[in-house]
């Protein structure tokens, strides 16, 4: 197959861990026989330093023009000052938009060897297996804002059109898992998060009926995924909630340096990217965890390029990968045996060429 992937490295570590992602689709490519072109583009405070928008035109037409788009992440103390009306996350949001990406999902799959990392009790990780949908372009990110010295609002709208279609993405997705989802919403409190719940037990009952739904306000929500983790397989939820619920799930991985994600829209190219910020305490130093933006790759390979083993071999390389040691000092109890984010990469890398060779003979 021949593809065109946008590669966004943006700020911080994000140029760090994309170029690690790079390799391994390199890797791939040599090993099936695909022919993949990297195109690079800037975005985040990359582009405001070289003079443009946070997502500049010619960026917006590479993603336009691509079957996916691989991003790294966006932002730092540099461009963090409150009065300045250009920011780096203007531009993930406007591609956001732009590209019509209503639907992130976020797999949490913690590694068994790597229990130890997470600050929850090794047996309440066993056989957790989440992927939490979230609401991408609409809530209160998008609304209207005002500010003024002593006030400020954000508003937060919903249409049915909006919660229908992420919920559908929801419930395909449960349908080829273990066909359970939960909606989490704030119905008790918000308009929005009535309208949510009676368009999602809707779309359930009518196009979806084999599905288990269970509702939880978000509060809620946030306590039963510490507490019983192992009992959730698709989450749905709006914007805000899914971000801020994501974060926490990142820690039953052990570290956001673990959890890749994908955005999509219903037509055009996805853009995966990690979880992760630019994370500016360990930018330049080469020690940042690169397997969020490659797990990333298998998810662009699996829903941008329908290339399923692809994406199997490359989760397979990093499950690998992590049994036999390879960790960036998050991942390490002691740094003494942590390895830099470049070894990271060559031992997926070298996985992966080893598949080739067991395919070539
Ligand atoms: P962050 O995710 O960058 O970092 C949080 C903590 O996790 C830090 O201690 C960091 O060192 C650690 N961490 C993050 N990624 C890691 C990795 N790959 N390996 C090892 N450790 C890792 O969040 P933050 O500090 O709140 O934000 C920093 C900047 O990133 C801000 O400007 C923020 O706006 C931006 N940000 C961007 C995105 C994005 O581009 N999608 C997402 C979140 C935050």
């Amino acid at each position: 197959m021949r593809a065109v992937i946008a590669v966004l490295p943006g700020d911080g570590v994000g140029a760090e861990v994309t170029t690690e992602a790079v390799r391994v689709l390199e890797a791939i490519a040599a090993a099936y026989g695909h022919e993949f072109e990297f195109r690079e583009a800037l975005i985040g405070g990359a582009a405001i330093d070289a003079g443009a928008d946070p997502l500049p035109e010619a960026t917006l037409e590479l993603c336009r023009q691509s079957d996916a788009v691989l991003l790294g992440a966006v932002g730092g103390p540099k461009w963090s000052d409150p009065e300045a009306d250009v920011r780096p996350e203007q531009g993930l949001l406007a591609m956001r938009k732009e590209l019509g990406l209503f639907a992130n999902l976020r797999p949490v799959v913690p590694h068994p060897e790597l229990c130890t990392a997470s600050p929850i009790k090794a047996e309440l990780l066993r056989n957790v297996d989440i992927i939490v949908v979230r609401e991408l372009t609409g809530g209160i990110y998008f609304g209207d804002k005002t500010q003024t010295n002593t006030t400020a609002s954000d508003l937060c709208s919903y249409t049915t059109d909006e919660i229908e279609r992420v919920v559908r993405v929801a419930c395909r997705l449960a349908q080829k898992r273990r066909g359970r989802l939960t909606s989490v919403d704030k119905a008790n409190v918000l308009a929005t998060g009535r309208l949510w719940r009676i368009t999602v037990d809707r779309v359930v009952r009518e196009e979806f009926p084999d599905l288990s739904l269970e509702h939880l306000l978000v509060d809620a929500a946030a306590m039963h995924l510490l507490s019983r983790p192992a009992d959730f397989d698709v989450i749905v939820t709006e914007n805000m909630f899914g971000d801020i619920l994501t974060d926490e799930a990142s820690m039953l991985a052990g570290s956001m340096g673990l959890l890749p994600s994908a955005s999509l829209g219903a037509d055009g190219p996805g853009v995966y990217e990690p979880i992760h910020g630019s994370a500016p305490d360990i930018a330049g130093k080469g020690i940042a965890n690169p397997y969020a933006a490659i797990l990333s790759t298998a998810m662009l390979l699996r829903h941008s390029l329908n290339l399923n083993d692809e994406a199997v071999a490359v989760e397979t390389a990093v499950a690998e990968a992590i049994d036999t040691g390879a960790r960036t000092p998050d991942l390490c109890a002691d740094s003494a045996s942590a390895m830099s984010t470049r070894d990271v990469g060559t031992a997926v890398v070298s996985r992966i060429e080893h598949t080739r060779h067991a395919l070539r003979a």
